[in-house]
């Protein structure tokens, strides 16, 4: 899907990018591209052609008119060398003969040639003689110029050209007899004139063919460029007309139109293109489809799926609801018969029976308190399961917790002929604030399982500071036997609940492997770990540590002995001060064990059978204390609380009263004192603690029952 969703989009990005007007077509990128190259290459060769031309018609100007002028020069020099010979040859019989009449004659027709600018027939001395004008002013004068000399002396043809003038110059011999010389000088601008008027049509000339082919370069050059643009245009038109087609077609494909089909019928790249996207089409469509099929399957499996998981949840919570209240019942109903059993085993033990039954009651006693412990693990553990489970914030004292939980054991230790000691290090206050309730519940279970599991040896319980700050600190606490030890790989999970080392049904210790979860659990509410240290054979050190609140006072108040302290320092049975006290209680068997409870201890008791009898009860008489079951019929405990409460604002007076309840749930207590009562005794009751309570709250008596009796 995610496929199908992202070609989609490409596609119909393309499209809109194609709906855009094309700016530069690849049309118009071929011809540019092909007018480049067409430009490049006649500019280039024209370049090299010109050039080449140039240099080529360059030399060969210089060159004709060096040999234009060399030739032309040339024929006036044999002219010139002709005539001057003539005219030595012609010169020398009418020189040897001394005819000067003939040698001007000579002169004045040389003169008359056009180009003959002067003429001069020296003497042997180098004196002019003549120079055919007939205008020599001193005959007989030497000539003063090198020339002249030198057309005396030598004795061959000179000739130089000098200026516009080419100056003939020859000696006269005749029958080796050196008559004199002649000089003749020619003017050369006629000549020039001529060579300038053939070299300027010979330049002329080469302009012109010059300029003939720069035609020729710009005509072929156009038809380059013309045939290069055509052929472009051919060749994108070509191009381009297949590529739109295409660019049509991935854009119905992108618009999910999978069923239209396109093919170029071309060899070349673009008409494999469109084969190829032909099958990319076909592949698209027949993944479409079988993604289609999966999603509507997949949709109606989630929903199914959801529709069973709700109801699978709706069920859940409805059992968990279940639990939660079957907890709170069987907790209720179990503490119930329990609390007759036990009351009843300790009243019939405090009547001196015989040896023999003495040792039953005590069985009997043994078990009760072992099924109350197996009952209130299981509570406990389920509590903290569902999180239910909440420490209480209390002021206590850390060595009497510890020495109260030791004596509880001190007996069985010594049955078993094992030493039990225990430390707690200075530097621990005496004054704390914590759950004493629950730290000696992972002590009890501790140090429990370590008399268990230990046959000699000794059990040590110690206390250090393992941290501490101005107002917390952490106590890491010890417990160190000498017993069985435990195998390193059952350590791994000896903290997981109904874990036991022993998994046989011969084993023979009892227990129900929930000891040491519930003390995890219990432990890392008190923000500590636990762990464990144990070699078989050689004993195990369980480690815990916990994050307890310092307190200035170092008086605590064991408000409250719960299920677990118990204080033993209230003896049995002793009697106290006589007390008027209303007993409101439902069971029969209850009602029976704390009314022999409470005579044993010398008070005088009224017993109500509900709420509403109670408050009648308070109406007709006053009491010194209240002890007040819960849940009981017509009127609940809570109620009669409040309604005695009321009758008492009038008179401006306060009894105590403590409620007697079989439910065991934390919190509870709180709820009790909220309610309008001073205390809180979980069934079943023991006659020490219901004593101890007792005696708790005899200070807030008002009226002693001497002044009220
Ligand atoms: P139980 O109620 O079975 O004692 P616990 O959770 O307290 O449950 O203990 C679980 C198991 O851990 C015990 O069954 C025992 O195998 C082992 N165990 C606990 N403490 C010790 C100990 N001090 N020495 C040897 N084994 C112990």
């Amino acid at each position: 899907m995610i496929y199908i969703r992202h070609w989609n989009w490409y596609l119909s990005d393309m499209a809109e990018k194609s709906a855009r007007p094309m700016k530069y077509s690849l049309q118009h990128r071929y011809i540019a591209t092909v007018l480049a190259l067409a430009l490049g290459a006649v500019l280039a060769l024209g370049g090299v052609f010109f050039m080449t031309l140039r240099s080529a018609t360059h030399s060969i100007t210089h060159l004709s008119i060096d040999t234009i002028r060399e030739v032309m020069l040339d024929q006036v020099r044999h002219r010139g060398a002709v005539m001057v010979r003539l005219l030595a040859d012609n010169l020398a019989g009418p020189l040897s003969l001394a005819d000067l009449e003939a040698v001007h004659h000579q002169g004045v027709s040389a003169l008359e040639q056009k180009d003959v600018q002067y003429f001069h027939v020296f003497t042997p001395q180098g004196e002019i003689l003549d120079d055919g004008r007939g205008t020599v002013p001193n005959p007989g004068k030497r000539l003063a110029d090198p020339v002249s000399e030198q057309a005396v002396t030598a004795n061959t043809l000179l000739v130089q050209i000098e200026n516009e003038i080419m100056d003939v110059s020859m000696p006269i011999f005749a029958n080796n007899i050196h008559l004199g010389g002649v000089r003749v000088g020619f003017s050369l601008k006629t000549v020039n004139r001529e060579m300038e008027e053939r070299i300027s049509s010979f330049l002329d000339l080469g302009q012109k063919k010059r300029n003939e082919a720069l035609t020729m370069l710009f005509f072929l050059s156009a038809c380059f460029i013309a045939i290069g643009i055509i052929f472009a245009y051919f060749l994108a038109k070509n191009m381009r007309n297949p590529v739109l087609e295409l660019a049509h077609y991935a854009q119905r494909i992108g618009q999910g139109d999978f069923g239209f089909r396109f093919s170029l019928k071309r060899r070349d790249e673009l008409g494999l293109l469109s084969r190829t996207m032909n099958e990319m089409a076909l592949q698209i469509n027949e993944k479409n489809k079988a993604l289609l099929e999966a999603h509507t399957l997949l949709e109606k499996r989630v929903k199914d799926r959801t529709r069973e998981l709700l109801l699978a949840k709706d069920k859940a919570e409805a059992a968990n609801r279940a639990k939660s209240n079957f907890l709170a019942n069987m907790s209720h109903e179990v503490r119930t018969p329990m609390n007759g059993v036990i009351g009843m085993t300790q009243l019939a033990l405090l009547a001196s029976p015989p040896p023999e039954q003495r040792e039953y009651l005590e069985l009997i006693e043994k078990s009760s308190y072992r099924l109350l412990k197996v009952v209130n693990d299981i509570l406990d553990f389920s509590k903290i399961e569902a999180d239910k489970l909440e420490l209480a914030m209390e002021r206590f004292d850390l060595r009497d917790t510890i020495a109260t939980t030791i004596r509880e054991f001190s007996f069985k230790a010594r049955e078993k002929g094992l030493a039990l000691d225990w430390s707690v290090q200075d530097e621990i206050p005496d004054a704390c604030m914590g759950d004493a309730g629950r730290l000696s519940q992972i002590l009890i279970n501790l140090i429990g399982n370590a008399i268990k599991f230990t046959q000699t040896g000794r059990i040590s319980v110690r206390v250090e500071k393992e941290y501490g700050e101005l107002d917390e600190l952490i106590a890491h606490f010890s417990i160190i036997d000498t017993g069985i030890g435990i195998s390193p790989q059952y350590q791994a999970s000896i903290f997981e609940a109904f874990s036991q080392a022993d998994e046989s049904h011969s084993r023979p210790y009892e227990g129900t492997g929930l000891g040491l979860a519930i003390c995890a659990r219990l432990v890392a509410l008190m923000h500590g770990r636990i762990w464990v240290e144990s070699a078989e054979g050689r004993g195990s050190v369980f480690h815990f540590t916990a994050l307890l609140k310092k307190t200035a006072t170092e008086h605590p108040g064991l408000d409250e002995g719960g299920m677990h302290g118990l204080p033993a320092e209230i003896p049995q049975g002793q009697p106290g001060p006589q007390l008027r006290i209303l007993l409101a209680e439902d069971n029969l068997v209850n009602q029976k064990v704390a009314e022999k409870m409470l005579e044993r201890s010398g008070h005088r008791v009224t017993i109500a059978a509900n709420g509403q009898e109670a408050v009648d009860a308070f109406t007709r008489q006053p009491f010194d204390l209240v002890l007040m079951d819960i849940q009981m019929p017509v009127m609940d405990g809570f109620e009669a609380t409040q309604a005695i409460r009321d009758l008492e604002k009038a008179a401006g007076r306060h009894t105590p009263i403590i409620a007697l309840t079989a439910h065991a749930i934390s919190g509870y207590r709180e709820k009790c004192l909220e309610r309008g009562l001073d205390d809180y005794l979980s069934k079943p009751i023991k006659i020490a603690d219901l004593n101890a309570k007792i005696a708790e709250h005899l200070p807030l008596r008002e009226n002693p029952p001497a002044e009220t009796a």
